[in-house]
């Protein structure tokens, strides 16, 4: 789960980070009312995306009456950024907060690490530009120091990140303490991500974070009821959103095969072998062991929800799910819905020949597929015949 910049930096300034002053705003007015005790001031497009900057989402005023206007621009308008898409996402919220004279800009965040079982800071002395391009031209300079999850953060760490970002004496010493709070809140509150950029400093010669977002693993927010309530469901995919209230795992992507799969494992190889034969999955979707006949429905309302899919390929390996379930959940969504693009099937495991026997005798044409190459090849083949 993510939440806006605004809401990082009171959790963030609640651990002991330092954050410029601010306030968030819903109307123009709240915001020249803001504005009013801090100017000048940066207004801020609160979504869930980077790259606001530069797609016109953070701008100063120098009064009151220019941070109304500014405000009444952004409030409401979908803002296109490099991260969110073509479709862009919904501004109903800005941060209203000090501008800050800056005199450097650097990056810092901390995230899991896979390869040591535990985390990592990464640092880098060029914060602001979107570190994404900066791996791509110059990943050297991009350094990761690795902590425990166990015994958490410690101090020579800090000192290493002090020492890639040139700080020393002062700085050094509100670094450490800096990434000591991090590291704290990353724990405490189950986070999978914590990235400031810019982290700054001011031209009075302290640290400061300027930008900050935070992401949360969603396997544990049921500790942290808090936290779960900050969720703004506007700022989701819309497809994401409905599959997560049905418990399907799903992941929407820009192909044409709407892909509906029992098990992680199994949906990502069926995306594999897709594009293996020169297709494009739509969406990965684990419709999980325990589907029912409900949860297929909704998997197929969401398949069939997105403009791009011109076919959907099934492909079920009953294991604990039984096929027969599955394809009696199939017929039913497909009959209920009137679906009218090309199904492909693939059934294997248990109770196969039942689960074939009632898809053969639905009378719906659904084609069946002896295995996932055969089910990937005709996917393809349907979807480049367009809907029917
Ligand atoms: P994004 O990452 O979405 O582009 P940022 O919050 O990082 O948004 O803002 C982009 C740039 O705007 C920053 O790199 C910084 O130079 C400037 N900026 C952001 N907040 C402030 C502030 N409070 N005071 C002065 N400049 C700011
Ligand atoms: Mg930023």
């Amino acid at each position: 789960m993510k939440i806006h910049e605004y809401q990082a930096k009171e959790l963030l300034s609640s651990y002991g980070v330092p954050v410029p002053s601010g306030k968030v705003a819903m109307t123009a007015d709240e915001a020249y009312e803001i504005a009013k005790t801090i100017c000048p001031c940066v207004i801020k497009a609160q979504v869930h995306s980077g790259g606001r900057g530069k797609a016109g989402g953070v701008k100063i005023a120098r009064t009151p009456e220019e941070a109304r206007d500014i405000a009444r621009t952004m409030l409401g308008m979908t803002l296109v950024t490099k991260q969110t898409g073509p479709e862009g996402k919904p501004v109903s919220c800005v941060l209203v907060g000090d501008a800050v004279e800056v005199e450097r800009e650097y990056y810092l965040s901390i995230t899991g690490d896979s390869v040591n079982a535990g985390l990592v800071l990464v640092v880098c002395a060029d914060g602001g530009t979107e570190i994404e391009d900066l791996a791509k031209t110059r990943p050297e300079a991009i350094v990761q120091i690795p902590v425990s999850a166990i015994e958490g953060f410690r101090g020579y760490q800090g000192i290493r990140a002090a020492e890639v970002l040139r700080l020393d004496g002062e700085n050094q010493k509100q670094l450490v303490s800096m990434l000591r709070a991090m590291t704290r809140l990353y724990l405490e509150k189950d986070c999978s991500l914590i990235e400031i950029n810019p982290l700054v400093r001011t031209k009075d010669g302290n640290l400061m974070c300027l930008d900050a977002k935070i992401n949360f693993d969603d396997n544990a927010l049921f500790r942290h009821p808090d936290l779960a309530q900050l969720r703004d469901i506007s700022q989701e995919d819309a497809k994401e959103y409905r599959a997560s209230c049905s418990d399907l795992n799903y992941v929407s992507l820009d192909g044409d095969i709407g892909c509906l799969v029992n098990g992680a494992g199994l949906a990502m190889a069926t995306m594999d072998i897709i594009r293996n034969f020169g297709g494009n999955p739509a969406n990965f979707l684990d419709v999980g062991g325990s589907a029912t006949t409900e949860r297929v429905k909704a998997a197929f309302e969401i398949l069939l929800s997105d403009g791009n899919v011109k076919a959907i390929f099934v492909n079920i390996f009953g294991g604990i799910m039984k096929c027969d379930i599955i394809a009696e959940g199939l017929v039913q969504a497909t009959r209920e819905m009137g679906v009218s693009i090309p199904i492909v099937v693939r059934l294997e495991g248990t109770n196969v020949d039942a689960g074939r026997r009632i898809i053969n005798e639905s009378g719906l044409s659904i084609i069946s597929a002896s295995d996932m190459a055969d089910g990937a090849r005709k996917a393809i083949q349907a979807a480049k015949g367009g809907r029917a």
